[in-house]
């Protein structure tokens, strides 16, 4: 398989001013050293609690934030230092899809042209070529030509994320993140956005990196995946590997929750003690340690690495450092 993306030791680090002259400046460690690779059609799961960083990696390999460390490498060269000229170029490659479509769809623009805007943006095809090329877009998402007419508001939820994915389409682009983009939908209509989401990966060739809080909805579509832990991917592999044998304890813990098809398998639920730490007071040493019922002296002390405990899965955990 030939990589798409490689994130290397990606840091994002908010300033916040404490005290009443904001005389003592500290940090929110949003994100804190995640390095991950994509494969070219590959789905790439990332999921984790709210505020854990999913969504600013995202951006981060979007390129809609600047990194405050580390690398990004999207087809063989380095985009995290980019000047602006040059970021726009590398933006038709790079589209991203939503959580909430009512929100991210502009109510006074018809469908038709909220589809064909990235098109415009970066000076594609005539006006003409516009128009085929959106109607092309509805049908793929399974929506109508004769509806580029329009307006958002006329259209259900999982009819403006088909909405949103075809403008995410509009530009050909290889790597798509989709950053919650089921959650404000019903169950139902999640599956077929879900369903809908494959079929354009295998027609297109498509490369995702999809965020989720919803373990269910990742399981569905993922290839692979990362659990991410205050700013920190504690636990990537295979999505077979990650949902069957889960290492990391805190993977552990969020998997005891997901309901599980198969009734052989016995887990047993396991509930977390205490709160997700601040970001701006990360805990010592491996930082789910508060909250581990594993947990040793030297976890309190020594940041484990992300190692290869089985072939392709990673875990970032003192239990398995021997
Ligand atoms: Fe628990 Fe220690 Fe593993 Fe952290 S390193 S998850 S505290 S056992
Ligand atoms: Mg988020």
């Amino acid at each position: 398989a030939e990589l798409l993306v490689e994130a290397k030791n990606l840091k994002k680090h908010f300033p916040i001013r404490k005290g009443l002259f904001g005389q003592k400046k500290s940090y929110v460690r949003a994100v804190d050293g995640v390095s991950l690779s994509i494969q070219k059609g590959e789905t790439m799961g990332l999921v984790g609690e709210s505020g854990c960083g999913k969504s600013t990696t995202g951006r981060m390999i979007m390129r809609l934030l600047a990194p405050t460390e580390g690398e990004i490498w999207f087809n063989g060269r380095d985009i995290s230092k980019l000047n602006d000229k040059q970021l726009q170029e590398t933006r038709k490659e790079l589209q991203m899809i939503f959580q909430d479509p009512y929100a991210s769809l502009n109510p006074r623009m018809n469908i038709g042209d909220i589809i064909g805007e990235p098109l415009v943006i970066h000076g594609m095809m005539t006006k003409k070529e516009r128009e085929k090329r959106v109607h092309e877009l509805l049908e793929y998402v399974g929506l109508s030509s004769y509806q580029a007419n329009r307006y958002a508001h006329e259209f259900s939820g999982g009819q403006r994320q088909r909405i949103g994915i075809a403008r995410a389409l509009a530009v050909n682009p290889k790597l798509i993140v989709a950053d919650e983009p089921v959650s404000a939908l019903d169950v139902s209509i999640q599956s077929q956005v879900l369903n809908l989401m494959q079929d354009l990966q295998k027609e297109f060739g498509l490369t995702y990196l999809f965020i989720s809080h919803d373990l269910s909805v990742v399981e569905h579509i993922s290839d692979r995946v990362g659990v991410m832990y205050l700013g920190r991917i504690v636990e990537i592999a295979s999505k077979e590997s990650i949902y069957a044998n889960p290492l990391h304890p805190y993977t552990k813990a969020l998997m005891s929750a997901v309901p599980i098809a198969n009734p052989r398998i016995k887990r047993e639920r396991i509930v977390l003690q205490g709160d997700i730490p601040s970001p701006s007071k990360p805990p010592t040493g491996c930082t789910f340690h508060p909250r581990c019922s594993a947990c040793m002296e030297i976890c309190k002390t020594v940041v484990p690495e992300l190692i290869e405990i089985e072939p392709g899965h990673f875990s970032a955990c003192h239990l398995y450092n021997q």
